[in-house]
């Protein structure tokens, strides 16, 4: 790290702080919105389904699991959750998904990952109907989302996106750095900024010189998976930091690194052996315009954006059923 001082602003510089952009906030904004819209298809006799599918008993996809749910039973959507043995096989499997393809209650259906060995994830990804494709992780969609078609777009990044626009961030003509080429996050991720005009750099693990690419871009996204890699000096000043990274931070040295500007978040790291942290050290802050912060900046609206597919996918799958006519919203990409 090039600042050894703890601060990052250069000689003569002011230090910045930037604006922290509260992803619980941004939640509630959609939440209300969707709101209106789920009470709009309730008066037409519709109340949007979804179905989570989860196999085994992996703590972790429990817990993403009942936050869906629990997510849908809150903006008065239907859910199911179906949890067949971790020992399924793969055409099991896909009968249950092509059971609730052809269920018309059921408008989203999201099969939780990671599934068990044993199952081809990817004939179980491909199965699902893909205008019931929640996840955004059909062909399909993705064959939508580079033609520029409206259709259903991964959360994570269709997240990242409500952040940007509902914070006021220009995106248009704005030079864009992408850490991270997953189909889940960085591709989508790209292709969201470049069809709102950006200019998109996508970095990976072979990027040369990747700290320099990063200095050039007004708004930097990532997606890594790499505990507070992106140091403050990374940042142009004033840059918007949008951390996708959620990473278990264990490492006692890393995180008295992490924060050493932060006695309290440190203290609390040393009393519970581990703590969530993104891929961009927290003291960007100092350089950065506009941040989010980890926990609290994209993780909520991942599930935002599921409940947003779901409401989505019920409009699309009706609008061209005749209790729709006359319905303007009917037809929302
Ligand atoms: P993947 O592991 O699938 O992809 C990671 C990407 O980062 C790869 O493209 C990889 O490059 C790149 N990468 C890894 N190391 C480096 C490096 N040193 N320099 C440059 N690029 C690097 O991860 P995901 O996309 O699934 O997730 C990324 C992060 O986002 C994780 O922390 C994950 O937990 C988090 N996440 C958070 C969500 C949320 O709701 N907040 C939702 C989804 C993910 P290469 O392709 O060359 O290997």
């Amino acid at each position: 790290m090039a600042c050894r001082s703890n601060t990052y602003h250069r000689a003569g510089e002011q230090a910045l702080t930037a604006r922290i952009l509260n992803g619980n906030e941004i939640r509630e904004l959609i939440y209300a919105d969707l709101r209106k819209e789920i009470a709009e298809l309730r008066a037409l006799g519709i109340q949007p389904g979804l179905a989570a599918v989860l196999v085994g008993n992996s703590p972790a996809s429990e817990m993403y699991v009942s936050s869906k749910v629990a997510a849908c039973a809150e903006l008065g959507l239907y859910s199911e959750k179906i949890a067949p043995p971790e020992t399924i096989t793969t055409d099991e499997l896909l009968t249950l998904v092509e059971r609730l393809n052809r269920r018309d209650e059921i408008d989203g259906i999201l099969v939780q990952l990671p599934l068990p060995k044993q199952v081809n994830s990817k004939r179980i990804l491909e199965a699902v109907d893909p205008a019931k494709d929640v996840d955004g992780f059909h062909p399909v969609s993705v064959g939508r989302l580079v033609a520029g078609q409206p259709g259903l777009v991964a959360c994570t990044p269709a997240g990242v996106m409500e952040i940007l626009r509902r914070s006021g961030i220009p995106i248009e003509g704005a030079n864009v750095v992408v850490m991270g080429r997953s189909d889940i996050v960085g591709k989508p991720m790209a292709l969201l900024l470049m069809h709102a005009h950006a200019t998109v750099t996508i970095c990976h693990s072979k990027t040369r010189d990747l700290p320099d690419v990063v200095r050039r871009a007004d708004i930097v996204v990532a997606a890594m998976g790499k505990a507070g890699m992106v140091q403050p000096d990374w940042i142009k000043p004033g840059a918007t930091v949008i951390d996708v990274g959620t990473n278990k931070l264990t490492d006692a040295g890393l995180a008295a690194t992490l924060f050493a500007n932060n006695p309290k978040r440190l203290e609390k790291f040393r009393e519970k052996g581990w703590t969530t942290v993104g891929d961009v050290h927290p003291d960007a802050t100092q350089v950065a315009g506009a941040m989010t912060p980890v926990p609290g900046g994209v993780g909520p609206l991942t599930i935002a954006m599921l409940m947003s597919n779901t409401v989505k996918a019920a409009r699309l799958r009706r609008a061209s059923r005749p209790e729709f006519s006359g319905q303007p919203s009917a037809a929302k990409g």
